[in-house]
């Protein structure tokens, strides 16, 4: 068996009903994983059920918001139940607010947190107790160009994506001993609902400034696509990636390197 194969292994990938999400749990239900996802609404699960279902992959949906913990702890112990322990988890869920930070109000940047730091920590914290029992684990926190950079208006984006980048150092150093792996994805600009505000035609018929920002600035010169991070988080999931502990691998067709 290839070391990259994910046979026989789950993957709870969360907030997987659509994007980058959905795009790493095709990839890693190709290369063999038991796809289990959570979203916030049931309409986005049933919507996530029906296009894996599409797309030949029997996929376990669950209804979670991953800031809360007792939900979070109901959940990973449904899933022990019902599908298996799990062996990979994708931190993926998050949401960004793009104000002006002294526009911006505390419960606003709170939220921020909650989603995008809280909870990665949160999920992290309810399966690593069965990945020390089961003698492996794999953990993937989605972080960000923002885990590097700042930028006007993603102030508490950063913040969080920048916690994410340490709490993936740390969780690390704390249980590389046990044969768990943390490592980050950060994607870059990537054409998502998340970024669809960004790629706006202007009323003049002109591109985003933005849009065209990234085009100039992005070596590849084009937006990332979902599947874009597909094949690095197999990668980062399966034995090939064994000795990569505490790194965040930037998918970002050579943006960071040149701005
Ligand atoms: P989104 O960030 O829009 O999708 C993430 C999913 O998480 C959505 O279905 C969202 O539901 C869900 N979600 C939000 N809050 C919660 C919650 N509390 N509990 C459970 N689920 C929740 O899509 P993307 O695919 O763009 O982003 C995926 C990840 O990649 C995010 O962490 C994002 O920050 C990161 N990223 C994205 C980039 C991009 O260019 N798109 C660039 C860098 C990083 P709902 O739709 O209801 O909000």
């Amino acid at each position: 068996m290839s070391s990259f194969s994910l046979e026989g292994k789950i993957a709870l990938i969360t907030g997987a009903s659509y994007g980058i999400g959905m795009a790493i749990a095709k990839g890693m239900a190709a290369a063999g994983a038991t796809i289990v996802f959570n979203d916030i609404k049931q309409e986005l699960v049933d919507k996530g059920l029906a296009a894996y279902e599409e797309a030949g992959i029997k996929a376990h949906g669950y209804v979670c918001d991953v800031t809360n913990e007792d939900a979070v702890n109901e959940l990973v112990a449904k899933i022990e139940a019902e599908v298996g322990v799990i062996d990979i988890l994708v931190n993926n869920a998050g949401i960004i607010k793009r104000i002006p930070m002294c526009e911006m109000t505390a419960a606003q940047f709170r939220q921020v947190i909650d989603v995008d730091l809280n909870a990665p920590f949160i999920v992290a914290k309810a399966v690593i107790p069965s990945m020390i029992k089961k003698g492996h684990g794999k953990i993937i926190n989605i972080c960000s160009m923002m885990s590097e950079l700042g930028r006007e208006t993603v102030s508490a984006y950063a913040a969080a994506k920048g916690g994410l980048k340490m709490l993936t150092r740390n969780i690390c150093s704390e249980y590389g001993e046990y044969n768990i792996q943390c490592n980050g994805i950060g994607p870059g600009y990537i054409a998502t609902p998340q970024t669809a505000p960004l790629r706006e035609i202007q009323p003049d018929g002109s591109r985003h400034p933005f849009d065209q920002f990234i085009i100039a600035k992005t070596p590849a010169a084009r937006w990332g696509e979902a599947e874009d991070l597909a094949g690095p988080a197999v990668f980062l999931a399966s034995d090939a990636s064994n000795f990569v502990n505490g790194h965040v691998l930037y998918v970002d067709g050579g943006i960071l390197a040149y701005i």
